[in-house]
Order: structure tokens, then C-alpha cells, then sequence
């Protein structure tokens, strides 16, 4: 658009050269006027085309904007590349090594013992095990790489990782031609290992299924394709997943105590939360309205210990979901940067399970995210079904899962956030996306991101407190998700959130 407007103005600004005829020194009068009116001929012809130019331009604007219109509530989505999981590999326990054996074949050889290692900087590890391989004791342990926690054997030469040592202790196979993987990647909570064997059927057979073009693609930009057999090896303590997961907020302030009236803090809520205003333009509301004196910080204050009131209900409501979840990413920004949402939501209930903000968009806020969502049943159902978007990190959070005995099934749908979903089986979970991204979407806007990655957490258990207990829904018949009967004779939104808060002692131990 900006290149169509600078033809605008520099069309009608362009200078356009004297003809000779009228810098001659003796004027021909009859040359001149006949020049003269060729310019008003021409001057006229031009403003015609400035103002067609200009109206064009006027059509071309209002359609981009609409485009950018209709586009800021799909494009929240950034692109991935197709990915499958592979198989499970085969597992084999390594042969362990005795580190006495080795001391004493070092012995044989060299005629000296093999002295432990001389530490000269302190241990920033501060590894006291002893070798997964051979069991030397941590004097012989040299701490390798510090940053990537790598540790290196004097005694057997093998190089372990703090926490992942159990890996050592396995060696993983290709499942289609038996040679070992290679480990090629250590990613936050995974590890990749790799099949490099060129003769391997599983990657002949990956070859031979590209075109010709694909063949010539292939041989210049390898990365692209995906040829060889990987696995993805966890590395996530299942029990570590509740440690991860927001488990608490900080209490500001004491609400028991504050100086403004519960009706006010009521108030409060509704307009920072219903109406998804900033905490400015609540504290403005409060006074132009309500004549309220009170600073947009105070907002911030009695919102953030309201959230840390509300968690444990949020958490912990006995609720009564189906067998039908969907998720759906969405991005907020906290200091600026991006982090990352993984709403999941029953699909028949509207109820949202899981509203966390990450920093990073990886398949551990992934598995977070679907183990706070597994959490809320007491019962997983038999046939749960998970549908998510094309995006590999649910491939490979199914996986984990998995691998811990919690089975459901996964429905990637490849496009469920655009018009390409043909399959209209899955147009309802689609629908149900798009709408809860929608609801949060309009009122997000207003919050012009975050501070930090506590008050985005915050925030989000105060809209999705919203969203399940309070916010009416058209298909629920104008009902909230979950529909608590202690609100049926409230007058007003202010009073739905102090019951809240009333029941939220309940909750806390
Ligand atoms: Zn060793
Ligand atoms: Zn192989």
C-alpha cells in the first residue's frame, strides 16, 4: 500500500519540464498560446487522473483494512512443519562396566594408578553419585560442559547428563534395521535420536516415495525433509508436572481488609474482567460513574489477590467434563515478548481446563498444559479425545503420555483454524475455538500485554474464572459453563463475584 500511495504524491507533485518553445528568447505569441492551452488541456486531464488515482487508492485502502480486519482474529497462529511419530525404538540395557576391572587394567598398561581428578575450580555441578557406566565413584567424574550439565568418566571415557542418566544406561535401536541411534538433539524435556544408516529400509522407503522435483529439493536443502527414523526419548518426572504447574498466586492485598466496599471491589471485577477493561480505564470508570477515588494500581492489587483467591475453585471444582476436549493455541505478550496459551476446552461443556502462560511454545507447556486438563477429571473416560491443530508438539506430548500409561486419542486437524477444514465432523471443535479465542481476544486487547509473567497468569485465572462460572454462553442457553445455584437470586454481575470470593474460603485449606 505504501508504494501505491508514494505513486500518489509523487505523480502529483511532479515537476514537469518547460517545453523549449517557452524559454525561447523571442517569443512566437501564437506558439505560446497554443502551448498554453495544450498545459490547461493537460492540467485538466491530469487532475482527472489524480482524482481516479486517488479514488483507486481509496478503494484499495479500505480493502486491505478489511483484510487486516477479518485477518486479526485468525492469524494468531504461526506455521509448522507436518510431523508423524515413528515407532518406538528398540530398547536394550547397556552392558555395565566395572570400574575396579578398568582401574586395574589401567594399572597393567601404564604401570601407575589412575588418579582421580584434580579439582581445581569448585564443583558447580556438585555431582556425589558415581558413574552410570561403571560405577566410579565422583572423584573421577570431570565435570565436561556445565551449561549443558554433561559430566565425563576418567575411568570408562563415557560422558553422562545430571538427571538424564538413566538414558546411558539404555541403548536405543532403530526398529527397522536394528543399528543404533544416534543422539542428535537435547531439547528442553527431550531428547532426538536418529537412524543415520543410509541403507536403513525405513529411510529407502522415505526415498523413494519423493518426485523427481522433491529428489532435486531434497539433495540441496536436506533439513527440509524428513527422511530418516526419529525418536524422541522424555525426559519429564511425571511428578515434576504439578511442580510446573501454576500451583499458586501472590495475595497482594489482604481483601479482608481494604478500605473500599465489597460492593466496590464487585464493581471492580466486572469492568476489568467482564468488560475486559484496562485497570486505567477502571479506576476512571470508578470515578466518572461511580465518584470512587482509586488508583489503577489498587485495581491491579485487589485483581491480582482475587485471582489468588479464585485458583484453588478453578483448580479444583469437582467439574463434570466429557469425553470431547479441544485445544488451541493463542500468544500474549509479556514484557514485549511472546508467550505462549495452550487453552484446552471441554468441547460439549465449554468448560476451559488449562489457561497457563509460557514463555516458550514446546512441547513441555504442551504436556503441562494437558496435565492440568487431564487433573480436573476424577475419572479419565475410556475414549478421550483430544483435537488440536496440526502443530508436532502434540505428537510428541501424546507420546509422553503415552509412555506414562495415560492413553487418549489425537485428532490433528490440519488447518482447524481456517476455512480448509472440510471434514465437518470437525467443525464444531473448530467453531468452539475460534469463539473462545474470540471472547478472549477482544478482551486482551484492552490489556496491551503484561508486566510480567505472574500478573499474565493472573489475569488468566480471572478470565477464565470468568468464562467458566459466570460468562453466559448462547449454546448453553445462556447459561455459564459450570452454573453454580448460589448465583440463581444474585441481582447483578458485582454480586456473582463476591459469592465467588465466598466460596472461594471453601477452597482454601
Ligand atoms: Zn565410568
Ligand atoms: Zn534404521
Amino acid at each position: 500500500m505504501k508504494g501505491a500511495r508514494y505513486i500518489f504524491l509523487s505523480f502529483k507533485y511532479k515537476k514537469i519540464d518547460t517545453p523549449d518553445i517557452i524559454k525561447s528568447p523571442q517569443p512566437n505569441t501564437q506558439g505560446v498560446s497554443i502551448m498554453v492551452k495544450i498545459i490547461s488541456v493537460l492540467s485538466i486531464f491530469l487532475k482527472y487522473l489524480n482524482k481516479l488515482l486517488y479514488k483507486f487508492i481509496l478503494f484499495l485502502d479500505s480493502h486491505t483494512i478489511s483484510i487486516h480486519d477479518s485477518k486479526s482474529h485468525s492469524t494468531y497462529y504461526e506455521p509448522f512443519r507436518k510431523f508423524t511419530v515413528d515407532g518406538e525404538p528398540i530398547i536394550q540395557k547397556v552392558e555395565k562396566l566395572d570400574y575396579q576391572e578398568l582401574l586395574n587394567e589401567y594399572y597393567i598398561k601404564h604401570n601407575k594408578q589412575l588418579k582421580p581428578v584434580s579439582k581445581r575450580k569448585p564443583s558447580e555441578l556438585n555431582f556425589k553419585g558415581n558413574c552410570p557406566i561403571c560405577g566410579a565413584p565422583h572423584d573421577y567424574i570431570y565435570e565436561n560442559n556445565v551449561k549443558s550439565k554433561q559430566l565425563l568418566c576418567k575411568v570408562c571415557n563415557h560422558t553422562f547428563t545430571l538427571n538424564k542418566d538413566f538414558l546411558e544406561k539404555i541403548v536405543l535401536r532403530c526398529p527397522h534395521c536394528s543399528k543404533t541411534l544416534e543422539r542428535i538433539k537435547d531439547r528442553n524435556g527431550f531428547i532426538i535420536y536418529k537412524c543415520r544408516n543410509k541403507h536403513c529400509s525405513f529411510y529407502l522407503d522415505k526415498l523413494k516415495k519423493l518426485t523427481p522435483d522433491q529428489l532435486k529439493e531434497c539433495k540441496k536443502q536436506p533439513s527440509k525433509f524428513k527422511l530418516h527414523y526419529i525418536y524422541r526419548a522424555f525426559d519429564i518426572n511425571f511428578d515434576s508436572l504439578e511442580r510446573d504447574s501454576m500451583t499458586d498466586l501472590n495475595m497482594t492485598v489482604d481483601l479482608a481488609n481494604i478500605r473500599h466496599s465489597k460492593h466496590t471491589l464487585g464493581l471492580i471485577l466486572t469492568y476489568y474482567v467482564n468488560y475486559g477493561l484496562s485497570s486505567r480505564k477502571t479506576a476512571a470508570i470508578m470515578h466518572d460513574v461511580h465518584q470512587v477515588k482509586i488508583s489503577h494500581q489498587t485495581v491491579m492489587n485487589y485483581a491480582n489477590s482475587v485471582s489468588a483467591m479464585v485458583l484453588p475453585i478453578l483448580e479444583n471444582y469437582p467439574y463434570d467434563l466429557s469425553s470431547d476436549l479441544c485445544g488451541d493455541e493463542t500468544y500474549i505478550r509479556v514484557k514485549g515478548k511472546k508467550h505462549y496459551i495452550f487453552f484446552f476446552s471441554d468441547k460439549i461443556k465449554k468448560i476451559i481446563t488449562s489457561y497457563q502462560v509460557f514463555s516458550k511454545r514446546d512441547t513441555f507447556s504442551a504436556i503441562v498444559s494437558l496435565y492440568q486438563t487431564f487433573k480436573k477429571y476424577a475419572k479419565l473416560p475410556d475414549k478421550l479425545k483430544v483435537v488440536v491443530d496440526g502443530n508436532p508438539i502434540y505428537n510428541a506430548a501424546w507420546a509422553y503420555f503415552r509412555s506414562v500409561n495415560i492413553h487418549f486419542d489425537l485428532f490433528q486437524v490440519i488447518g482447524l483454524t481456517n476455512n480448509t477444514v472440510t471434514d465437518k465432523d470437525y467443525r464444531p471443535f473448530k467453531q468452539v475455538t475460534e469463539r473462545l479465542n474470540r471472547t478472549f481476544k477482544d478482551d486482551y486487547i484492552q490489556m496491551n500485554g503484561f508486566g510480567n509473567i505472574k500478573r499474565a497468569n493472573s489475569y488468566m485465572v480471572l478470565f477464565t474464572t470468568f468464562f467458566n462460572f459466570i460468562r453466559p454462553h448462547k449454546s448453553l442457553g445462556y447459561n455459564p459453563p459450570v452454573k453454580l445455584d448460589r448465583f440463581d437470586k444474585l441481582p447483578h454481575m458485582p454480586s456473582k463475584w463476591l459469592s465467588l470470593l465466598e466460596m472461594s474460603y471453601s477452597y482454601i485449606n
